[in-house]
């Protein structure tokens, strides 16, 4: 009867091949797994980051639930800077959604919707102290009107210095409650006039409310934009649609510095590896 040292030598020859296959599988399998980023180091379509789009309405000192404190807005603003946060367009947004283009390293994109004066009054000083640009969705025929929303000089004054100031529709209709003459007159009366008092030519809308379906955004396409904000909570990855973009809204609440904190940390978890936008 042949003892296990002679079975062992007997396969010896046969062990060592399984054991270099299974070696050899392994090796395979885990090359698999890991990205080709020494083979394709160019390729900028599998640039899967997850960009945060921050989104506010006042910077001001009223209690409510649309205000941010400007104390507590320099602290965020802070808190993006100390953490290598670099301030985009929307131009540079939606290049990289469409292309793949680059972005600068902790890209974000601060956005304010209506056009309040306290846009310009607070929330402008503390981005130039940190060297942040913003977009600034206005309802253009508030402009000039009413006291408590910026003039077309402090518009203009922010566009020359950086700012990009983009439509929120003529007279901040709910879409969704308006009739798709009434819809298109908002989209185009809106773009009109930001070319008339900005000389600009604005591709971008934020639905008021932001409230939206496919059919507004073909509508908002059709009248010559070229992308759409939205007020979805989610980061933008390149699989998200241009005419229904994610963003994180910020309101005064009774922590607003915590769920500052909260909201745009928890979006690099939800986004990690490019999630699949539905
Ligand atoms: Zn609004």
């Amino acid at each position: 009867m042949a003892t296990l040292k002679e079975i062992a030598r007997k396969y010896k020859i046969y062990i060592i091949i399984a054991g270099l296959l299974i070696l050899l599988v392994a090796i395979i399998s885990m090359g698999k797994g890991k990205k080709p980023e020494a083979v394709q180091p160019a390729d900028s379509s599998s640039d899967c980051r997850a960009v945060m789009v921050i989104n506010y309405h006042k910077v001001d000192t009223v209690f409510h639930s649309l205000s941010v404190r400007p104390e507590d807005f320099e602290k965020h603003m802070q808190w993006l800077k100390k953490h290598g946060y670099n301030s985009i367009t929307p131009d540079q947004l939606y290049d990289f959604v469409t292309t793949g283009a680059g972005l600068p390293d902790n890209p974000v994109l601060i956005t304010f919707d209506d056009g309040y004066a306290d846009n310009y009054n607070n929330a402008y000083p503390i981005m130039q102290k940190y060297g942040f640009v913003g977009t600034i969705f206005v309802v253009t025929s508030y402009l000039d009107k009413y006291p408590n929303y910026m003039t077309w000089e402090q518009a203009k004054e922010l566009e020359a210095n950086g700012f990009s100031i983009e439509s929120h529709t003529a007279t901040h209709k709910s879409m969704t409650e308006a009739s798709d003459a009434q819809i298109v007159e908002e989209l185009t009366k809106s773009k009109e006039t930001l070319k008339e008092k900005l000389g600009k030519d604005s591709k971008f809308v934020a639905y008021p409310t932001g409230t939206y379906n496919l059919h507004i955004a073909q509508l908002a396409k059709d009248a010559g934009y070229k992308a759409a904000f939205t007020i979805k909570y989610d980061a933008v990855n390149r699989n998200s649609n241009v005419f229904a973009l994610e963003r994180v809204p910020i309101f005064h609440t009774e922590d607003t510095n915590k769920d500052f904190l909260e909201r745009i940390q928890y979006l690099p978890l939800m986004n990690k590896d490019g999630w699949v936008k539905k």
